[in-house]
C-alpha cells in the first residue's frame, strides 16, 4: 500500500525520501518545498526536528511562510553550523561567479584558456578552475608580460641527441612579437605561453602549447595566431588604462587649478557680470555665499 505524505495528502512515489513525523510521514516534495531534504539527503538536523515535532508544527511552519532553515539553528552543533556556513559561503561565490562570467560574456570578451579578457570593461576573468577561486583583475594592474617560450633540437650528431632549450623573453613589445615568429632554430617546442605580471607582484600564465609539438605542425602555427592575438589585446587593454589614467591626472590637475583661484578675484568677476545685467542679484549673491564658503 502506498504511503500518503500527511501534508499534502499526496502519494509518495516508493522511490522518493520521507521522513517519519511524530505523527505522520512527509514525502520529498513537501520536505523539498520546506528545505528539510534536497535531491540527495536530509538537511543537518532535519531527522532531529522531525522526531520531536507533529504535522500541525509543520503546517505551522509552512503558513508562517518560513521553512526549514529559519530554524536550522536549533537542531545542529556547533561544528555543522560552521560547515553549514562554508557551504552557504561556497555557493554565494559560485553564484557570484555564474553573474561575473555572464557580464564578461555578454560584452564579447575573448576567452584564453581559463581567462576572459574584456576589452569594454577593460578587466580580466581568471575564471579559476576546481582548486582555485575565481577574481577579476583590472587592465591598470597589469605591468608588463613576456613570451614563455621552450623549445629543443633534436637533430642527431653523431647519434646522440642535442638538445637547445630556450627559457623565458623578454623585452619591448616589438621583440615579443619578433620572439613567438621566431625560434627557427629548435625543430620541436615543449612549451608556449604567455605571462603576465601583476602590481602586486604576483603573475599567471595563459597556456597554448604544455606538451612536445613539431615546430612547423599546423599545431604550432595557430598556438602562434593565437598567442599574437592575446599580446594585441593584453596590450590594447594596457593602453586604454594607460589613457584612462591621464586623463584621471589631468581632471585632477584641472580641479586643482579651480580651487586655487582667488575667491576675491572671483566675486569680482561676477560683480561685474550682476552689474551688466548678465547674472540676476539673487545668482550673484548665491555664487558670492559659495565662493566664501558660506553655503
Ligand atoms: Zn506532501
Amino acid at each position: 500500500m502506498a504511503t500518503i505524505c500527511s501534508l499534502c495528502n499526496k502519494k509518495i512515489s516508493i522511490f522518493k525520501m520521507r521522513l517519519k513525523f511524530k505523527d505522520g510521514v512527509v514525502g520529498q516534495s513537501c520536505l523539498s518545498e520546506l528545505n528539510l531534504c534536497n535531491f540527495w539527503a536530509f538537511e543537518p538536523g532535519a531527522k532531529e526536528y522531525a522526531e520531536s515535532h507533529t504535522i500541525a508544527d509543520l503546517k505551522e511552519l509552512q503558513t508562517s511562510g518560513k521553512d526549514f532553515t529559519n530554524i536550522q539553528d536549533q537542531y545542529i552543533d556547533d561544528e555543522t553550523k560552521k560547515e553549514l556556513q562554508k557551504k552557504q559561503e561556497k555557493k554565494q561565490e559560485r553564484q557570484e561567479k555564474i553573474e561575473v562570467l555572464k557580464e564578461f560574456k555578454d560584452d564579447g570578451a575573448t576567452k584564453f584558456s581559463s581567462y576572459y579578457f574584456d576589452l569594454k570593461k577593460n578587466q580580466i576573468l581568471s575564471s579559476g578552475s576546481l582548486t582555485t577561486s575565481w577574481r577579476v583583475i583590472d587592465f591598470s594592474e597589469v605591468l608588463s608580460y613576456q613570451v614563455n617560450r621552450n623549445g629543443h633540437l633534436e637533430q642527431k650528431h653523431h647519434g646522440i641527441a642535442r638538445a637547445v632549450t630556450g627559457g623565458i623573453l623578454a623585452g619591448g613589445v616589438g621583440a615579443i612579437v619578433g620572439a613567438t615568429t621566431g625560434g627557427k632554430n629548435t625543430d620541436y617546442i615543449d612549451h608556449l605561453g604567455l605571462v603576465i605580471n601583476l602590481s602586486d607582484g604576483t603573475n599567471f600564465e595563459v597556456k597554448f602549447l604544455k606538451t612536445k609539438t613539431k615546430t612547423n605542425s599546423f599545431t604550432v602555427k595557430t598556438a602562434e595566431g593565437e598567442l599574437r592575438s592575446l599580446i594585441s589585446i593584453v596590450q590594447s587593454g594596457m593602453n586604454k588604462a594607460q589613457e584612462k589614467a591621464e586623463q584621471e591626472q589631468t581632471k585632477a590637475n584641472t580641479i586643482k587649478i579651480e580651487s586655487n583661484a582667488d575667491p576675491a578675484e572671483e566675486i569680482r568677476k561676477f560683480k561685474k557680470l550682476a552689474d551688466e545685467g548678465i547674472i540676476s542679484n539673487e545668482e550673484f549673491e548665491a555664487k558670492k555665499k559659495q565662493l566664501l564658503n558660506l553655503q
